[in-house]
């Protein structure tokens, strides 16, 4: 088609898995294909071709993103022992986006959808909660190890020199396990700043909160470096803006988000966002309804949905069974994935239009149109839940 919008630069297309990898084909065929003339460099992160390149690929498209400098990714399968079975792998692979996460660096943003007819479930939130979620290192790129029997378990340092720095963790009694991780100061510097630039960007003001009172060294150290970067590189603005960065303890922020308005930065580490991002998202609605992008140190940035592959509905979907599967988070990475082009490339159409598909979805829920994860939360609550297809036909109608 002639009046199809052109792009210059391609994004990175990472496919994924199940219900997920069948969406991803609907939006991309019914939404995006019939208005924009896309140029993509496609991996595909199914899990079998993970396996057959023996997940070379899931690095490959890392570094396509930091080439390219954008990417939207459907969400995948993180392997184990019931996906090995499941899918006859030869060995079992990292989580892919950890593995992204970890080439990558820098911090996960993310932000609740908001719809009208959707109130959040704390009823006090007057303002969305945004998680900016460090993406780099402890439990996600750490050691483990089963300990068969008694004996020592030691930390060990080896400098360049050669000379070691040892620690006993533990001198155990009997089996058991153990687990060590890291972090790297200049990651985290690089979490603290994107998330103070955030803070600035979206005038909102900035919470962080760590263990600190335990883990005196490890979370001692992030506490320290995003006071020391607030002090330094911030602080200034913040008060000019009339912004405030608030520290306090990971057990006493989770007490004050629930009983709060909302409406702030809530920076946190690695496993703590993993988990608070999936409660925000529920409690806003749907873990559909969140937008979620890493912002690495170098600016290039990655789109995707913050939930997983929504397996049950996949295996309903083979028996031949229409599903009411919410695209709403994949719509709103390809949107996100296209407006970053556009705003690198100075492409002011393709910008119009990844704004019009947002609003488009978004009219197309309020008009009562929706499926069934919204259907049930919905006031007033639409006379029937839509599948999938229905859904995005509805928004095709909605799309000027
Ligand atoms: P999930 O796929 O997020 O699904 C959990 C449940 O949440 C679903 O059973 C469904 O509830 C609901 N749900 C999630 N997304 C939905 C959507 N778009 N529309 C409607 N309902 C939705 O998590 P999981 O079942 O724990 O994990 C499945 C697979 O995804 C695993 O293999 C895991 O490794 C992978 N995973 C990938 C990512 C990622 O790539 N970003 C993230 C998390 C998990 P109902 O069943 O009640 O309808
Ligand atoms: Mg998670």
């Amino acid at each position: 088609m002639s009046d199809q919008i052109r792009m210059q630069n391609p994004i990175v297309e990472i496919d994924g898995d199940e219900m997920t990898r069948v969406l991803w084909a609907l939006v991309k065929e019914k939404l995006i294909l019939p208005s924009v003339d896309l140029k993509t460099e496609y991996y595909d992160l199914g899990l079998l071709n993970r396996d057959a390149t023996g997940d070379e690929v899931t690095a490959e498209s890392a570094r396509a993103i930091a080439r390219l400098g954008v990417g939207v990714k459907c969400a995948t399968i993180t392997s184990n022992a019931a996906r090995k079975t499941e899918y006859n792998l030869t060995a079992l692979y990292p989580s892919p986006n950890g593995t992204i996460r970890a080439i990558l660096d820098g911090t996960v943003f993310r932000k609740p959808i908001g719809v009208s007819c959707i109130k959040p479930s704390v009823v006090t939130w007057k303002a969305p909660i945004v998680i900016g979620r460090h993406a780099y290192g402890d439990v996600y790129k750490s050691a483990e190890m089963a300990i068969p029997g008694p004996g020592t378990v030691a930390l060990v340092y080896t400098d360049k020199q050669g000379r070691e720095t040892r620690m006993t963790v533990a001198d155990m009694p009997g089996p058991g396990v153990v687990q060590g991780m890291h972090n790297l100061d200049a990651s985290i510097r690089s979490f603290a700043r994107s998330c103070f630039l955030y803070g600035l960007d979206e005038n909102v003001p900035v919470w962080f909160a760590t263990k600190d009172t335990i883990s005196k060294t490890y979370d001692g150290r992030f506490k320290e470096i995003f006071n020391h970067i607030y002090e330094t590189e911030f602080k200034e603005h913040y008060q000019a803006a009339g912004l405030t960065f608030f520290y306090t303890l990971i057990d006493d922020a989770v007490a004050r988000v629930v009983k709060g308005e909302g409406g702030f930065l809530w920076a946190c580490k690695n496993y703590d966002g993993d988990v608070m991002s999936d409660m925000i998202a529920s409690a806003s609605g749907s873990l559909a309804m969140m937008t979620s992008v890493l912002v690495s140190p170098s600016g290039a940035v990655e789109f995707e949905a913050a939930h997983g592959t929504v397996q049950q509905h996949y295996y309903r979907w083979q028996q031949g069974k229409k599903t009411s599967t919410n695209p709403v988070a994949l719509i709103f990475a390809w949107s996100g994935a296209l407006a970053k082009r556009a705003e690198l490339d100075n492409l002011p159409k393709l910008a119009s239009f990844a704004k019009r598909l947002e609003q488009a979805t978004l009219q197309t829920i309020e008009s009562g149109n929706m499926t069934a994860d919204l259907a049930r939360l919905a006031n007033p609550a639409p006379a029937r839940a839509l599948d999938s297809w229905e859904f995005v036909e509805a928004i095709v109608t909605r799309l000027p």
